[in-house]
C-alpha cells in the first residue's frame, strides 16, 4: 500500500472483558484499517495498518468512544515498524505467555439493552434469568484466572449452543466474546430446592414457587451474583420477626430490596442524587432517610432508626422474581453473624441450618464471593460505607518511583486489603470483620485470588499498629519487611490519598476504636499532618473502658465510669443496679482490665444510654443511628466542650444532660456540641480539614459541618470512610515516602 504507515499498540486498564476488542474491529471498519487485535495478560496489543490521517482519526475515535465499562490507564505506540501489508481486520486469539498485569472488572448489573431483551416476548432471551452482554453481568464473581476468556471462568462447563456461538463470534454483536454468554438452551439453569437439598423444580416453575414461598411467609435463601442472600416478605412483622430469631440478630437493620424506584419512593425521601444512584449500574444498596408517615415496611425491618437500606434488582434473576412479587422484600447477605457471604448451597445447608426453609440454586459457581455495596448520598456526593459487588476490585493508576511491590492488609474491622504493583493500585472488595476462623480463611483466599489475578507476591508489607488484630500477627509471620502505621493517622491518609491533597491539614479522625501510639485506645483525634508525619494536637479527653471489651457490648459501662469520673453519687436516681455499680466501681478504682479510651464512637454510646436508648448495642454503630433519629434541627443550642492544652474536655455537660432529661433535646445538643468542636479547631488551626472515620457515616454530622464550617472540608467518597479505607491509608503511606 502506497503512503501507509504501521502503528502497534500497547493498552492497559480495564480492557479484557469490557466489548474492548470489538470496539477497536468496529472502529478499524471504520477507518479502513488493516491488522490485529490481541488481548494478553498486560492488557490489549493493536497492530494496524492504513493512512495516517486514519490512524489519527482511530486514536482520536478510541479516547473518545470508549465502551462504558472500559478504561485506558495507559497507552504506549511505536510507530517505526515495517509495513506487514495486512489484508484484512482480525482479532487474534488471546496470548497467555506474558505476565499478568491485566485489571479485572467488578461485576456489573443488569444494562439498559439487556433489560429490554428480557422483557421482549419476540427475543430469544425473553424472561432467560442469566441474560448478560459485555455491557453487564458477572466478571469478578466468575473468574479463576487471568486473562478473562470463558475456559478461564466458572461458564467453562457450559457448552454454546449454535445461536450462542455465533453472537460470542461476531465482532458486531454486543455479546462479542461476552463470556458468561448464554441463553436458556445452554447456559446455567435454576433449580429449587428444600433443607434437604431435594430439588421440587426447576427453570420457570421453580422461580414461581420460590417467589410464592416468600409470599406465604416462609424464610428463604437465593443465589445472586457474589452469593447467596437471605429473603423474605418485608412488609410482613411475624416474618421479620421470625428471621430476627433464627438469625439471632436482634436489631441490625435489614437492607431490602424493591422492585422499583416508585416503590422506594413511597418509603424513602429522595433526592435526584440518590435516585442516580440507586439505579446507577452499580446498583448499590442507598442507606436512605425514611417518611415520618406510616409505613408498608415492617418496624422490625430497621428498628427505632429513621433510615432504610434499599436497593432495586441489580440481576435478571432479580428483575425476575419481581415478576411474581408485590411487595419489597428483605434481601440480606446469607452469612453466620461476622462472616463471609455463603457461596455455595453445600455451605448454607450447613451455616443456616434451621435458618432458611428453601433456597433457589442455579448451576453456574460464584468462584469469588461480594457482597452489596453501601453507600450514604451527602451533599449529593457518595459517602462509601461499604465497597465490594459493582465496585471492587478497584484499580486506580497511581505514578510512583516505588519498584517494590507493596501489600497493605488493612485493619481488623470491616477489613479489605489494597495492594500496589506496576503504577496500579487495587483494592479489594469488602472482606469483614476477622474475628473467626472463616472470617480469616476468607482473607487469605482473597488474598490469594489477588496474587493469582495479578501475579502479585509483596516485597513488603504494611499494615495497623494493634499488636493483636489477625492482620498484624499474621503480617509478622510473613518473613518480610513489616510497617506498621498508627489507624487514625492511616483514616486520614486515606482520604489525603483521594484527594490528592499533598499539604498540612486538620486531620480529623473519629471511629470506634483504634490503637494508639502511647497503647492506649484512640478514637477522637486531631491530627496536624501531611503524608510524611503527624502530630496529635487534641484529643478527647480519656475515660476507663471497664472490663476493656465488655464495655463495648455492655454500653451502660461506659456512662457509669464516665460518671464516676465527675464524681456522679446519684446512681440511685438512674436506672442501675446497685449491686453492677459496686462490682464496677471495683474494677473503676483497681484500674484493672480497664483500659483508657478517648473514642468519640464510644461516647455516642454512653450518650445513647443516658437517653434511654439501648443498654446492649448489638452492631456496630447503632448508638449513632439512634441518636440521629432524635435529632432536632430546631434546636441550635450545643453543650459546651472545650479544649485546655491538647484535651477536648466534655465530662462536665453530662450533668447538663441529666438535667436536660429529654432525649431529643440530649441527643440534638450532643451532636451540635460536637460539630462546634470541628468548626473551632478547624478555625483555630487555619488548615484544610479532613474527616475519617466511622462516626463521620453520621449523616447530621456531617451534614451540618458541611453548612458551618469555615475552613475547606473533605471526607472520601471512592474509599470507605469507616475501617474499610485503613487499607489504602497504609498504602499510601509507603508510595508517598
Ligand atoms: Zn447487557
Ligand atoms: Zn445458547
Ligand atoms: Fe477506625
Amino acid at each position: 500500500m502506497i503512503n501507509s504507515v504501521r502503528w502497534r499498540y500497547h493498552v492497559e486498564g480495564i480492557v479484557q472483558g469490557v466489548g474492548f476488542r470489538p470496539f477497536i474491529y468496529t472502529l478499524c471498519l471504520r477507518f479502513h484499517l488493516k491488522g490485529y487485535v490481541l488481548n494478553n495478560s498486560e492488557g490489549v496489543i493493536i497492530d494496524i495498518e492504513g493512512f495516517e490521517n486514519s490512524l489519527n482519526q482511530f486514536e482520536e475515535a478510541l479516547h473518545v468512544e470508549l465502551p462504558p465499562l472500559a478504561r485506558i490507564d495507559l497507552i504506549t505506540k511505536d510507530k517505526k515498524l515495517p509495513l506487514q501489508n495486512y489484508t484484512e481486520f482480525t482479532i487474534s486469539k488471546s496470548d497467555v505467555s506474558t505476565s499478568k498485569h491485566t485489571l479485572i472488572s467488578p461485576d456489573m448489573a443488569l444494562c439498559p439493552a439487556c433489560l429490554e431483551e428480557l422483557k421482549n416476548p419476540n427475543n430469544r432471551r425473553f424472561g432467560y434469568p442469566f441474560i448478560n452482554c459485555t455491557h453487564c453481568g458477572p466478571r469478578y464473581s466468575i473468574i479463576k484466572t487471568v486473562p478473562y476468556d470463558r475456559p478461564n471462568t466458572s461458564m467453562h462447563p457450559f457448552v454454546m449452543c449454535h445461536a450462542c456461538e455465533q453472537e460470542y463470534t461476531n465482532p458486531l454483536d454486543r455479546r462479542y466474546h461476552a463470556q458468561p454468554i448464554s441463553c436458556e438452551a445452554c447456559g446455567p439453569t435454576l433449580s429449587l430446592k428444600n433443607i434437604q437439598g431435594d430439588v421440587l423444580a426447576t427453570h420457570e416453575k421453580a422461580l414461581e414457587i420460590f417467589a410464592r414461598f416468600i409470599r406465604e411467609g416462609h424464610i428463604v435463601a437465593m443465589k445472586g451474583m457474589g452469593g447467596f442472600h437471605l429473603m423474605c416478605d418485608a412488609t410482613c412483622d411475624m416474618t421479620v420477626l421470625e428471621l430476627r430469631k433464627r438469625k439471632h440478630r436482634p436489631s441490625k437493620p435489614f437492607a431490602v430490596m424493591f422492585g422499583s424506584l416508585d416503590d422506594v419512593k413511597k418509603e424513602c425521601q429522595m433526592q435526584v442524587s440518590e435516585e442516580n444512584e440507586l439505579c446507577s449500574q452499580l446498583r448499590p444498596i442507598v442507606l436512605l432517610k425514611r417518611h415520618e408517615m406510616l409505613s408498608r415496611i415492617s418496624i422490625y425491618i430497621a428498628p427505632r432508626i429513621d433510615r432504610l437500606g434499599a436497593f432495586l434488582p441489580y440481576t435478571p434473576l432479580h428483575v425476575r422474581l419481581f415478576d411474581y412479587l408485590q411487595t419489597p422484600i428483605v434481601a440480606t447477605s446469607a452469612n453466620r453473624s461476622g462472616e463471609p457471604i455463603i457461596t455455595h448451597s453445600d455451605e448454607l445447608l450447613e451455616k443456616l441450618d434451621g435458618v432458611v426453609d428453601y433456597y433457589l440454586d442455579y448451576n453456574r459457581d460464584i468462584v469469588n464471593a461480594s457482597d452489596d455495596s453501601v453507600i450514604q448520598v451527602i451533599d449529593d456526593k457518595i459517602l462509601l460505607m461499604r465497597a465490594s459487588r459493582g465496585l471492587a476490585p478497584k484499580s486506580l493508576r497511581f505514578t510512583s518511583h516505588e519498584t517494590r511491590k507493596i501489600l497493605a492488609v488493612g485493619a481488623q474491622q470491616k477489613n479489605a486489603i489494597a495492594i500496589y504493583h506496576n503504577q496500579q493500585v487495587i483494592l479489594s472488595p469488602y472482606i469483614g470483620d476477622l474475628d473467626t476462623v472463616n472470617s480469616f480463611e476468607f482473607f487469605e483466599k482473597t488474598l490469594q485470588s489477588f496474587k493469582d489475578f495479578y501475579d502479585f507476591e509483596p516485597d513488603i508489607i504494611v499494615g495497623d499498629m494493634h499488636p493483636n488484630y489477625a492482620t498484624t500477627q499474621w503480617a509478622k509471620k510473613q518473613n518480610k519487611p513489616f510497617v506498621q502505621v498508627q489507624h487514625h493517622y492511616a483514616h486520614i491518609l486515606a482520604t489525603l490519598y483521594e484527594h490528592r491533597l499533598d499539604e498540612k491539614v486538620l486531620g480529623i479522625a473519629w471511629d470506634g476504636t483504634g490503637y494508639g501510639d502511647d497503647g492506649t485506645i484512640w478514637g477522637g483525634e486531631f491530627l496536624v499532618c501531611d503524608t510524611t508525619s503527624y502530630e496529635r494536637v487534641a484529643h478527647f479527653e480519656p475515660f476507663l473502658l471497664l472490663g476493656g471489651d465488655a464495655s463495648i457490648k455492655d454500653i451502660r459501662r461506659i456512662l457509669i465510669s464516665l460518671l464516676f469520673d465527675i464524681g456522679f453519687e446519684h446512681f440511685d436516681e438512674m436506672p442501675f443496679d446497685t449491686k453492677d455499680i459496686k462490682l464496677l466501681k471495683q474494677i473503676y478504682d483497681k484500674k484493672i482490665n480497664a483500659p483508657r479510651c478517648s473514642s468519640v464512637g464510644r461516647l455516642f454510646d454512653a450518650v445513647a444510654v443516658l437517653c434511654g436508648l439501648s443498654h446492649k448495642v448489638s452492631y456496630d454503630g447503632e448508638s449513632g443511628l439512634l441518636l440521629e433519629s432524635l435529632y432536632d434541627n430546631t434546636i441550635s443550642e450545643a453543650y459546651s466542650f472545650y479544649l485546655e492544652g491538647t484535651m477536648i474536655h466534655y465530662k462536665h455537660t453530662l450533668l447538663d444532660m441529666i438535667h436536660d432529661k429529654e432525649p431529643r433535646i440530649i441527643a440534638t445538643k450532643f451532636m451540635n456540641a460536637l460539630v462546634d468542636c470541628v468548626v473551632e479547631l478547624s478555625a483555630k488551626y487555619g488548615l484544610p480539614t479532613v474527616l475519617s472515620g466511622g462516626v463521620f457515616q453520621n449523616r447530621t454530622l456531617l451534614e451540618n459541618l458541611l453548612v458551618k464550617s469555615k475552613m475547606p472540608l473533605y471526607f472520601p467518597h471512592e474509599i470507605p470512610i469507616n475501617d474499610g479505607g485503613i487499607c489504602m491509608g497504609q498504602l499510601y503511606k509507603m508510595l508517598s515516602k
